[in-house]
């Protein structure tokens, strides 16, 4: 139970993993994807803001600032350039030192950023860092002033991005939740989807062991309409045939019993009464004895030899000598040995046969068994003054034997049923009740059939059909 359950389990894992995998990794990537087009979204349009600014000051106001002293420079941008926009401005001289700043600060640092440090080299720059004064996260932009071919000083544009960082932090963090969200809703998803899977199976398995113990009572329930479904009606059905088979397996071992039974309580009893009986005490009573235990023991022969030829039918162990046959032979050998009977039982026995030859591939010695079987049937349920006709024909393609009696007939609800093993429709008259249910084998491995009509208190006729040999074999 244990190894099952883990093993069970294992499936069950493996499945989620992969799935959990599958999902993990698509959850990263589009992930991955929209923070990297909300970084440059957000942060480009911030640099580009600031950078649009630094273009139109430059535009309206490089021309004055150019001629004028870097402490000019100062007053005018300080009463020129702040009106309007959240960035700072600040003036640096050549070397990056910061001059002035739009507050009116004026520390003297040195900037060494990206943006002063291309703005030195004569193109506007842009940067995005702390920056060393403000002490802030700012996007930056540099623009360089030009006197007589040389940089003189720059102007230097700031804007915070306090806002645009909390904004970009909070998409990733709302990102990331989703994502998160969603790997658990496909966790549970796949844990629910591999528990379908596996609950039949382990259910399946279940049965299995129980059907392993011998309890063949349970059935795996079917539970979908698919490949798990069509394994658990195929399971079932395996598991009636094999219940079926059982049960017969156990009916045929009893039925034998009870025939081997009562033939050896008769001889047993025989034998005792005639082991007490005094020398030369009533011969006659010895005679009978005798006479039942030789009758009684040729049962016994019959009965095995039924049942050796049964068990070769159902094991399909049993060869046939086929050989091209004229059916009226077998037929008119069968007549012939049983002729001798008319005497006996002052049953008639008549042949009539149809125009030979009529050929068929059979085994001649197993169709005289049959014929000998179901003539014997006839004159064991046909009366004295009665009579027995066998008639061979062709029809349709078959060769057929007809046996027909005049004796007490089969009643109609025994009809469907005399071709099976061990029934006896009428249990005075001995027999294994194993005699059609051999023949109808035999003539089924011919790929004939046997067909039974019956009157009761009429007759019944047994009709025999073997497939003609076409012309072409
Ligand atoms: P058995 O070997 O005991 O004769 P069969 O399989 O040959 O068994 O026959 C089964 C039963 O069918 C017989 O017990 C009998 O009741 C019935 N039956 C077979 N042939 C005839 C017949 N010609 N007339 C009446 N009953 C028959």
């Amino acid at each position: 139970m244990e190894t099952e359950r883990a093993a069970m389990r294992s499936v069950q894992t493996r499945m989620v993993w992969s799935y959990l995998l599958l999902i993990v990794l698509v959850v990263t990537v589009l992930g991955a994807a929209f923070a990297i087009l909300m970084w440059n979204y957000y942060y480009g349009s911030a640099q580009s803001s600031v950078k649009q600014r630094v273009e139109s000051a430059m535009a309206l106001h490089s021309r004055s600032l150019a001629s004028l002293t870097l402490q000019d420079q100062a007053d005018y941008m300080l009463q020129y350039m702040t009106e309007g926009g959240p960035a700072r401005i600040q003036l640096l001289n050549s070397a990056g030192v910061l001059r002035i700043d739009s507050d009116g600060f004026a520390p003297g640092i040195q900037y060494g950023t990206d943006d002063v440090r291309t703005a030195m080299t004569g193109t506007m720059g842009s940067w995005k860092g702390v920056d060393p004064f403000y002490g802030e996260r700012v996007i930056s932009v540099t623009a360089p002033l030009w006197n007589e071919a040389r940089v003189v000083s720059m102007v230097r544009y700031t804007a915070s991005l306090r806002q645009v960082d909390d904004m970009v932090a909070q998409l990733i963090r709302m990102a990331t939740f989703a994502g998160l969200a969603v790997i658990l809703l496909f966790l549970g998803l796949s844990l629910f989807l591999a528990q379908r899977i596996v609950m039949p199976i382990r259910e399946l398995t279940r049965a299995a062991r129980y059907m392993a113990e011998g309890d063949w009572s349970r059935k795996a329930a079917k539970r979908s309409d698919d490949e798990i479904g069509q394994l658990a009606e195929t399971f079932n059905a395996v598991m009636g045939e094999l219940n079926k088979r059982e049960k017969l397996k156990n009916d045929f071992i009893s039925s034998i019993s009870h025939e081997l039974r009562t033939p050896l309580t008769s001889i047993k009893g025989w034998s005792e009464t005639l082991r007490e009986s005094e020398p030369g005490e009533d011969d006659e009573e010895v005679k009978l004895g005798l006479s039942i235990i030789s009758k009684e023991t040729d049962r016994l022969a019959g009965l095995v030899e039924d049942l050796l030829d049964f068990s070769k039918l159902s094991a399909r162990t049993m060869e046939l000598q086929r050989e091209t046959l004229d059916l009226n032979s077998p037929v008119k050998e069968t007549v012939s040995q049983l002729a001798v009977r008319e005497e006996g039982t002052k049953v008639k026995l008549a042949a009539e046969y149809g125009e030979g030859p009529i050929l068929i591939s059979g085994d001649a010695n197993r169709l005289k068994q049959v014929v000998i079987n179901i003539i014997d049937n006839a004159y064991k349920f046909t009366p004295a003054g009665g009579q027995v006709s066998i008639r061979t024909d062709a029809e349709a393609g078959y060769g057929t034997i007809t046996i027909l009696d005049t004796g007490s007939g089969i009643a109609p609800e025994d009809l469907p049923h005399v071709q099976e093993k061990f029934f006896k429709a009428n249990n005075s008259h001995g027999g294994s009740g194993l005699g059609l249910a051999i023949c109808r084998e035999i003539i089924e491995l011919h790929g004939g059939r046997l067909e039974i009509e019956s009157d009761r208190g009429a007759g019944t006729a047994v009709k025999v059909r073997l497939p003609l040999l076409s012309d072409d074999e």
